[in-house]
């Protein structure tokens, strides 16, 4: 029976990452090895791989990040008939650098999975020491100019007895874990991964794609080293998947690939903001997908742009594609020293995701106004409540910017702007890509 606990579906990992794949192969991987959950210990640490521990039914350790390879190795040496297991992304193998080599180099053995999608993805898409020249990040939205990390060749350079590279959606992917499992000493599987909710939509990744990412970048898919072997390499590689080894490129990176440039963003008139009071406050709930922290943005941009202050304040999953998603707006004409709403002037409700995490809405001042989508059954509050359906607002601009129409309406109803200036505010402040499509979601709020 596998040690995983949980359906793809139940895990908390955005639709389509494939991090789900990974655990179900270990899962499988385990059981064909005939290990039961008493003789395994998986040893985690933080990023989104890092919540894998509680989805499988073995013993687990969860620790600081990066430092997953130092607890695995504690364990390994106290227990040694474990077989301990380390669970890694790219993040954490970048903050536990020294770590994997000196683990590496005392052949502790632990096996370590690298779960590598070349970015933090828990954090918001940051680049990470393996995202590729050029590879287009939260940190580096140019293309980033440094030489990934080859945490392979890492490995083999410190004296790992197993060291072996795939995708996480190669068909022989359980091969090389089965491999990395029963291997004699250390063992280091860099898997690369898609993350679907930062790095594969920047970067037009796919899984064929990794393959040419793998030739382009000269660090092979294939078994690198396999000490069982008495071929100095490659022996024991999965027959179609074993590469060749060449020197890494060092030049430096060429030919960046500019962005269109966005259109500059100017400031509107003051007056069209005389309005707003000394501070207001903004609550928007709804789900993930619904581009609600996206949309709360664009009215804070405009609003800086008029010389108003704004703090906004987003709460939701670490898998940003999944639950709820929830983002607060404080408008002020003095600097914000604290981000936390107090009570909301105008509170937005568009999911029920949303209305969950928001919670009790009794507590509203009784002048405060909500605006909720018209199918929802809201609890009892004293504040003002209008109802909307998306579904006509939805055609118009499409679903994903349905909260951006709902703000602007909550806008000009709470009597802070009118439906014109509004209008002449934001033709003047929104510039970049999707300014088009801003521009027609916050029409249709005002009609
Ligand atoms: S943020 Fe990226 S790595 Fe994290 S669960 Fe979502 S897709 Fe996967
Ligand atoms: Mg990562």
């Amino acid at each position: 029976m596998s040690m995983v606990t949980a359906t793809r579906q139940e895990m908390s990992f955005c639709p389509g990452c494939s991090h789900a794949a990974v655990l179900e192969h270990i899962g499988a991987a385990l059981e064909r090895a005939h290990l039961t959950p008493g003789q395994v210990c998986l040893v985690s640490d933080i990023g989104c791989i890092g919540i894998a521990d509680k989805y499988f039914a073995c013993h687990t350790f969860h620790g600081l990040h990066g430092r997953s390879l130092t607890y695995a190795e504690g364990i390994k040496r106290c227990r040694p008939e474990l077989t301990v297991i380390v669970l890694i992304g790219d993040g954490g193998c970048g903050i536990g650098t020294a770590h994997l080599v000196h683990t590496a180099r005392r052949g502790v053995g632990i096996k370590v999975f690298v779960c590598n999608n070349f970015n933090f993805g828990m954090t918001g898409g940051q680049h990470s020491p393996t995202t590729p020249m050029m590879g287009r990040t939260a940190t580096t939205p140019g293309g980033a100019v440094d030489q990934p990390l080859d945490i392979a060749q890492l490995a083999l350079a410190s004296g790992a007895a197993f060291v072996a590279r795939c995708g996480a959606l190669d068909k022989n992917f359980g091969q090389y874990l089965d491999a990395a499992l029963t291997a004699p000493g250390f063992a280091l599987l860099d898997i690369w991964e898609l993350c679907v909710a930062y790095y594969m939509p920047q970067n037009k990744l796919t899984p064929p794609a990794l393959i040419e990412l793998s030739q382009s970048l000269k660090m092979p898919f294939g078994v690198l080293r396999d000490a069982r072997s008495t071929e100095p390499s490659d022996a024991g590689a999965p027959p179609d998947t074993a590469g060749v080894r060449e020197a890494r490129p060092t030049s430096a990176p060429t030919g960046a690939t500019a962005r269109p440039a966005p259109r500059a963003s100017a400031a509107p008139d003051a007056a069209l903001f005389a309005g707003w009071p000394a501070r207001a406050e903004i609550g928007v709930a709804g789900s993930a997908g619904e581009r609600i922290r996206s949309a709360v943005g664009v009215i804070g941009e405009i609003l800086v742009a008029g010389g108003l202050h704004c703090a906004q304040l987003d709460d939701y999953p670490i898998t940003v594609r999944k639950g709820h998603s929830i983002s607060n707006l404080i408008v002020s004409r003095d600097p914000i020293r604290y981000t936390g709403l107090r009570e909301p002037d105008l509170l937005i409700i568009q999911s029920d995701d949303g209305l969950r995490r928001w919670g009790a809405l009794q507590s509203l001042p009784q002048d405060a106004l909500v605006i909720a989508a018209d199918e929802l059954t809201l609890p009892p509050t004293p504040a003002r409540v209008e109802r909307l359906p998306l579904r006509p607002i939805a055609t118009q601009v499409q679903r994903e910017n349905v909260a951006l129409a709902l703000l602007a309406r909550g806008v000009v109803a709470c009597g802070w702007m009118t439906a014109e200036a509004l209008r002449a505010a934001a033709d003047v402040a929104i510039g970049g890509k999707f300014r088009d499509a801003n521009l027609r979601a916050i029409d249709a709020g005002l009609q």
